[in-house]
């Protein structure tokens, strides 16, 4: 094991670190990390011993809190009885039955599960579907994608391709990846006039529009209303496109029901799930799919079957704490906490309005942003958090929270009084 690394140097920086390589940084500047040693609730340890409140549960993924001990039994059992076979040709318990009560999550008839390990690739083999089922269908050149401003579905090559390429971290591979669709939301008349337009012309090109629901996540925390999402399936049914809709950092709560998706009454074709998936303890993914997409699948003919399958496909491991999750969603009172979590972040980040160089301020959920006109140093505001005791991690020209669900009330004002008081020292 390696030694724990010194607290942070003012002097120093991450390529001061030896080996590790971290993930959206520019390691000449970017500040020597923190290290974490423990983890409770909404506490993170560091190795010097200071203790964080922590905002961001984890990227987006630990709602119910670090160490729940229904989760760490779950993980217990299962790597006592299996942590692991391949999936292909082989099934097991916790695979059915998560397949099995997500399906019964989600609306529709959305009930086919194919698991993956991350959210880039659950959106690969939802666009490797989309594709598919068009060829399945006996219809050619249905071959792009339509994706949306502001949007974001992972790193991999191929969502590269989809993201927004100017918000979207990617603009300097433009040219490496397919060509795609990109169009504004219809967010009003005249977008979703020019979207109706744009698919009438090249509808017959496209195989699925792909969307965020209610939230546009790491394209800076960007609210749209239901309606967006009842045009989309309608713009969808019009031109024979599949709708694929990201739920993977919306999912499982995050915007006060169980799927943003709920909250527009529609059913998508294709859903992607991770990120609170397991609770934030293992890696795992999922698409699902629509009886009338997975029907296109079957024949006799083996060069129509979905030819995808990770070795760590459906992880025990991970599957029994996802369904560990599941169980706590049906016997804590999740959605609730969420609720009183909008209500508080509502009511404390208000006062942010006032602060010169805040541009907005807006709560869904469990997710409260401030946006200023902009961030000079988003590191020397990360370290600004660090110093008073909380882990917020500004980017592009937010400052966001998205708690776990079980914070305390304590807790969560820890954090926005971190926020009104820093962003009013930096005014
Ligand atoms: C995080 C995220 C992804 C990518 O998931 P990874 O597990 O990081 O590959 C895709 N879509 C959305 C909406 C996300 O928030």
């Amino acid at each position: 094991m390696a030694d724990p690394i010194s607290p942070t140097a003012p002097e120093k920086n991450a390529a001061d670190m030896p080996h590790l390589w971290l993930p959206y940084s520019q390691m000449q500047t970017a500040p020597f990390p923190v290290e974490a040693t423990r983890t409770q609730g909404s506490r993170i340890t560091l190795a010097d011993g200071r203790e964080l409140t922590d905002g961001v549960a984890a990227w987006w993924t630990a709602c119910h809190g670090y160490n729940h001990p229904h989760l760490q039994q779950a993980l217990i059992h299962q790597a006592a009885t299996m942590p692991h076979v391949m999936f292909g040709g082989m099934v097991h318990a916790p695979a059915r039955t998560l397949a099995a009560r997500l399906a019964a999550l989600l609306p529709g008839d959305l009930e086919r599960v194919f698991f993956t390990d991350s959210g880039s690739v659950a959106m690969e083999v939802a666009l490797k579907m989309a594709v598919q089922f068009h060829i399945n269908s006996g219809t050619h050149g249905r071959t792009r994608m339509l994706s949306f401003r502001g949007g974001y579905h992972g790193d991999t090559l191929g969502m590269m391709s989809i993201c927004d390429p100017e918000e979207g971290m990617h603009s300097l591979f433009a040219g490496v990846f397919p060509e795609q669709i990109l169009a504004d939301l219809p967010l009003d008349e005249q977008s979703t006039a020019d979207l109706d337009a744009l698919l009438a012309e090249r509808g017959s090109e496209i195989a699925a529009v792909i969307t965020e629901p209610l939230v546009q996540g790491a394209g800076g925390m960007l609210f749209h209303a239901p309606e967006v999402l009842q045009t989309l399936r309608a713009l969808c049914d019009r031109h024979g496109i599949l709708l694929i809709v990201d739920e993977i950092f919306t999912g499982f709560g995050r915007t006060g029901t169980m799927f943003a998706c709920e909250k527009a009454g529609i059913v998508p074709d294709i859903v992607a799930l991770s990120k609170a998936l397991t609770g934030g303890t293992m890696a795992l993914a999922a698409t699902v799919a629509r009886r009338h997409v997975f029907e296109k699948f079957l024949s006799d003919d083996a060069d129509r079957a979905l030819m995808h399958g990770p070795t760590f496909m459906a992880n025990p491991l991970a599957c029994a704490v996802a369904n560990a999750s599941l169980d706590l969603f049906e016997q804590e009172p999740r959605l609730e906490q969420v609720a009183a979590i909008e209500d508080q972040l509502r009511r404390e980040l208000a006062p942010c309005r006032a602060i010169p160089g805040v541009r907005d301020v807006r709560v869904m959920g469990a997710i409260g942003v401030v946006e200023l006109d902009k961030i000079e140093d988003a590191d020397a505001l990360r370290r600004a958090f660090v110093d008073r005791g909380t882990w917020v991690r500004p980017f592009r020209r937010i400052v966001y929270l998205t708690p776990a669900f079980t914070i305390t009330t304590e807790e969560l004002s820890t954090l926005t009084g971190a926020i009104v008081d820093i962003l009013k020292a930096r005014a």
